[in-house]
């Protein structure tokens, strides 16, 4: 038996969190959330096996934090397990993704931060863009430089030749199209999820959306999947809160908090369920339970193996979900199944029973 070296521990862990190139875009996509951007671009070449870039306007980093943040377990985010048993508003807070990242690719980042208000007339009268900014860069696990550098406020993750030295992950690579399905799927979601925020996506050079970032969901979704899909979209509102008498569900302590979002017309639809996105308090899920549900309010009027555009957002208690079912977070559990399912059938059913385009509420329960 061998111990092994710290260089091949580090490659295994990276692989618990890095596994694809959309693994790596949806770490650098919810740092530039986690740092408030108000715009993230994300370009990516050859489906991301070749280079990813995420750049964004947010907060930014001086010299020291980016230093920092490629170390391993760093993170600007919690402060211990305290934190953590308190619940944390940020995305990502194990602070280790830059790190993981940068030991299974050459990883190279440009970064300033945003002016406090005394530098205000200095950042102005260059532009914005003098050598206050800090690139820095790491070759599979080594830091290989930091300098200053002329960048604009904000932060530019470059990632290129993912498993360079992990030539075994890098077989586990599907295709360019199937490695960028992936990608793109992760950055839809993104874009769904934070309609206040622009999100664009780049391959090859080539534009695939670019969402305004003016926070109306139906624009996100005109952006993304085209304005067939976003007019035929119908609102969904549900607030047990406001409309009280609606259900039982609407009383406190009833499964969900609030359901909302857009669900397609009955015959704008799709062969597969891939375009049922379901959020569960801000995050993106795989859940059965949801899509079981907002298939069920369609009440047969979807054809055969016909599957409906979907773009929810479910709030319910924090305490009455498991999140952590998966590594990876999107899939969950939650404490009533049955009530949850119930109540998402029955708010997406009275959306389209408002538009008169199912028949009649099905009988509950
Ligand atoms: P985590 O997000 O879990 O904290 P990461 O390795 O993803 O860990 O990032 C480490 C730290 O680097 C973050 O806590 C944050 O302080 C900083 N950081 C990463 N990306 C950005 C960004 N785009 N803008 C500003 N700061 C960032
Ligand atoms: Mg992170």
């Amino acid at each position: 038996m061998r111990e092994l070296d710290d260089r091949t521990v580090r490659q295994i862990a990276a692989g618990e969190v890095v596994e694809r190139p959309a693994s790596v875009v949806k770490e650098l996509v919810e740092n530039s959330l986690d740092a408030d951007a108000g715009r993230i671009s994300v370009a990516v070449d050859a489906g991301g096996t070749e280079g990813v870039r995420v750049r964004d306007d947010g907060v930014g980093m001086d010299r020291e934090s980016v230093r920092r943040a490629v170390e391993e377990h760093t993170t600007s985010k919690i402060d211990g397990i305290d934190d953590l048993e308190a619940g944390v508003g940020t995305l990502g807070f194990r602070g280790e993704a830059l790190h993981t990242i940068g030991a299974v690719a050459r990883l190279a980042i440009r970064t300033k931060p945003r002016a406090r208000p005394t530098d205000d007339a200095s950042d102005r009268s260059s532009g914005g863009r003098d050598a206050s900014g800090t690139e820095l860069r790491v070759e599979g696990g080594e830091v290989t430089g930091v300098d200053p550098a002329g960048c604009p406020v904000g932060t530019v993750v470059e990632v290129e030749d993912l498993f360079f030295n992990t030539p075994a992950r890098k077989k586990f690579l599907k295709t360019t199209a199937t490695e960028f399905d992936h990608v793109n799927t992760v950055v839809t979601h993104y874009a769904l999820a934070n309609p206040d925020v622009a999100i664009s996506l780049e391959h090859d050079g080539r534009e695939v959306f670019a969402t305004e970032g003016r926070g109306s969901l139906r624009s996100a979704v005109l952006s993304v999947y085209g304005r067939e899909v976003a007019e035929s979209m119908i609102d969904v509102g549900y607030e047990p809160s406001v409309d009280g008498s609606d259900s039982d569900a609407a009383s406190d302590g009833g499964p969900i908090d609030r359901v909302r979002g857009l669900v397609s017309h009955p015959e704008t639809t799709r062969s597969t369920r891939e375009y049922l996105s379901t959020f569960v308090n801000g995050r993106y899920v795989t859940d059965a339970v949801l899509r079981e549900a907002v298939l069920e309010a369609y009440d047969g009027q979807l054809a055969g193996d016909r599957y409906p555009f979907a773009v929810l957002f479910v709030d319910v208690p924090a305490d009455t979900v498991d999140v952590n079912v998966h590594p990876r977070k999107m899939e969950i559990r939650f404490d009533d199944e049955s009530g949850v399912r119930a109540a998402v059938a029955d708010a997406v059913r009275t959306a389209l029973l408002d538009e008169g385009l199912v028949r009649s509420t099905a009988p509950r329960g």
